[in-house]
Order: C-alpha cells, then structure tokens, then sequence
C-alpha cells in the first residue's frame, strides 16, 4: 500500500480494529463498484486484512454489464453508415461477434470520444454528418446526458442508451440465493447522485447494512469497520463514511433532470439478465434523442458471454478472474476474450493489473 507516513498508521490502527471486531468471526461485504475494486486490489487491502473479511466485487463496471445486444445495434448503427461516438472502453468490449473497434477496422466510422459533450461539439463541426453517441453507464453518468439533452442537441446527432440504475441491482443481488455477504460498501460518486436516503430501502426492508465509501484506503477500511459493528450489533442502518461529498438527499437537480429526460423500466445487464426498474429510458418527447426510436433500430438475440468466459460469475462475485481459465493466458487486456478484461473498472483487468497475476 502506497501510504503517507500518517496515513499508513491510520490504516495499521484501522485494520488492528477490524481485527479486534471481528474476533476471527467469519464476515463478507460486497461493494458494486469499479473504483472500490481498484482501491482493495491496487492497494492490496484483501493481503492485509485478516483471513475471516472477504471482500466480494459486484457488477460495479459499466461496460462490463452494457449487454452485447446493444453492442450488437451499435455496429448494425455502423454498418448503415452513421458514425458511432463512443467511450474507450467501449470501444474495444466484444458484442456476440466483433466489437466497434473491429468495425473501424474494417471501414466503419466509429471515433472515441470521452465525453457527451466531446460528441455535441464534433456534431457541430461536422454538420453533414449523422451521429450516434453509445453511452453506457450508471447513476453517475446519467446526469450530464440528462442535461446535454435538455440543453438541446444538434440535428445531426442522437443517443445509444445503455445507462442502468445501481440500487436495483443491490436488491436483486440481495435475492440470490447462493450469494451470501453480510453488508454492501455503497459507491461514494453514485451515492453522491441519489444520496443516502434511497438506500433505507436495504437496510430496514431487507436488514442489511450499508455503508456508503469513499475511494481511498483508508475510506474503505474504515467502511469495513463500520460495517462489522453493525452486523454486530444486530441493527443494521445505513451510514455514511463519505459524508464530506455525499448527504442524504443527494443532488437534487442531477436527479430532476434524470426525472424530466428518462423514464425506468426493467433492462438486461451482461451476466446477471433482467434487473426490473434499472434501465433508464427516453421519454417520448426526446424521440429525436433516441437513436434506437429515430433509426428504427431493433435489439436483436445475441451472445452476452463467450463459451469459456466466466464473466457472469465474476460480474456478481461468486469466483475470483484467476478462477477463470482463460485469465492471463488467452485474455489479457491488449486481448481481451470477454468483457470484464477491457475496461480499466472491469474486475478482471483490475486483477491482471494489480492482483497477484501482476
Ligand atoms: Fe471472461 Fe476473460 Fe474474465 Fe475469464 S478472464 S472471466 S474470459 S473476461
């Protein structure tokens, strides 16, 4: 762990306490998000912890979960000759046959661009053109679509949404049977969107302790510490360990502005299937919006993970990458088989680059 001389004391005191509260009691917390996972694997966290924590990765990577059939109406989008703006990582994730960046190889126009409003100014430069901007992502990046279309986008461009909602996967993940973990870590920049309130839901409905984390070690130590003590105590509540960004209402105009441009209903995610209330969905009036609405683009029956490929094990955290075969040998980042190898928040190219494969 790369610490500050204070900060490594801090974190020495915070594991010493886990210890003392977990008394050798067995204990797993799962935490649904990509940059949690980079923090524990990065910093080693799980190597200092005492055996009896398990920390289990959730479907916290955005692209890893956008399901290949979207991927797949994003190339046929390419393949009828509209330019497809994309994120990086995107880019290179494979549908059921080839990825976007197999697309540009073989002529089609697909440029990356790394924000919504990156895309907004290349459409107003090239005005001749027709765009599609692919956004997958969550809670997080839901808003600056919201408000790049309520500010108004050019003729020429519209929108690929795969943006899905992070609590209605928590709850479903609550429901699988075969999973057991005792607390969730919640994601500080998600819960920093729809605050904390909304996770009460979890914690009394379903009497499971949440605590919302911020990113650095010593954030998501001391959300584990917290997290003991409530299964401890037997009452589980929700808290908020990352309360110098996130409070309880969360931001109310990122979330009228979400209200305003999209409706919720049930949607696919990659490995896990149908997640009822998680996808977000353009209102009728922003039909312009919609590239699946304004080109007449249908979802068509696709492959979301590769024969050989355990992303939907790994996506909800029932085995580790190394578990998977493939892992280091037939996928590695520069050549990734399936989807949780190509984005830096994917929970197998965070292992590849940090774990014990590294
Ligand atoms: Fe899929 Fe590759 Fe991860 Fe295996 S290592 S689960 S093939 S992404």
């Amino acid at each position: 762990m790369n610490l500050s001389f204070r900060d490594s004391k801090l974190a020495l005191k915070a594991v010493d306490t886990i210890k003392k509260l977990s008394k050798g009691e067995s204990y797993s917390f799962m935490h649904v998000c990509g940059t949690h996972e980079q923090t524990i694997t990065k910093h080693g966290l799980r190597s200092l912890l005492p055996e009896n924590i398990k920390l289990i990765s959730g479907p916290g990577c955005p692209v890893c979960i956008t399901p290949a059939e979207e991927i797949d109406a994003a190339i046929a989008m390419a393949e009828d000759g509209l330019t497809i703006l994309t994120y990086g990582d995107m880019f290179r994730v494979p549908g059921t046959e080839k990825s976007l960046a197999q697309m540009r190889a073989s002529g089609s126009d697909v440029k990356i661009v790394l924000s919504i409003g990156e895309a907004v100014k290349l459409a107003r430069v090239e005005d001749k053109k027709k765009f599609v901007f692919f956004s997958p992502g969550l809670d997080t990046t839901a808003p600056t679509i919201a408000a790049e279309v309520l500010r108004g986008l050019p003729e020429n461009i519209s929108i690929l949404n795969s943006l899905r909602l992070t609590l209605p996967v928590m709850q479903l993940l609550m429901g699988m049977g075969d999973l057991h973990f005792q607390g969730f870590i919640a994601p500080g920049h998600v819960s920093a969107i729809i605050g904390t309130d909304v996770y009460n839901l979890i914690a009394e409905t379903h009497s499971m302790p949440v605590v919302i984390s911020g990113f650095e070690p010593l954030d998501v130590l001391i959300t584990i510490a917290l997290l003991i003590r409530q299964v401890n105590e037997g009452k589980p509540k929700v808290e908020n360990e990352y309360s110098r960004v996130v409070n309880s209402k969360g931001n109310i105009k990122a979330m009228e502005a979400l209200e305003r441009v999209f409706k919720v209903r049930s949607g696919r995610w990659r490995g896990i299937g149908r997640v009822p209330f998680s996808k977000l969905e353009f209102r009728d009036e922003y039909f312009n919006a919609d590239a699946m609405k304004r080109y007449s683009v249908k979802l068509k029956k696709s492959v979301d993970i590769p024969p050989g490929c355990s992303c939907h094990l790994v996506i909800i955290g029932k085995i580790e990458p190394e578990k998977c075969i493939m892992f280091g040998n037939q996928c590695t980042p520069e050549k990734p088989f399936g989807p949780c190898m190509v984005s830096s928040e994917g929970t197998c190219n965070i292992y590849y680059r940090y774990g014990s494969h590294a």
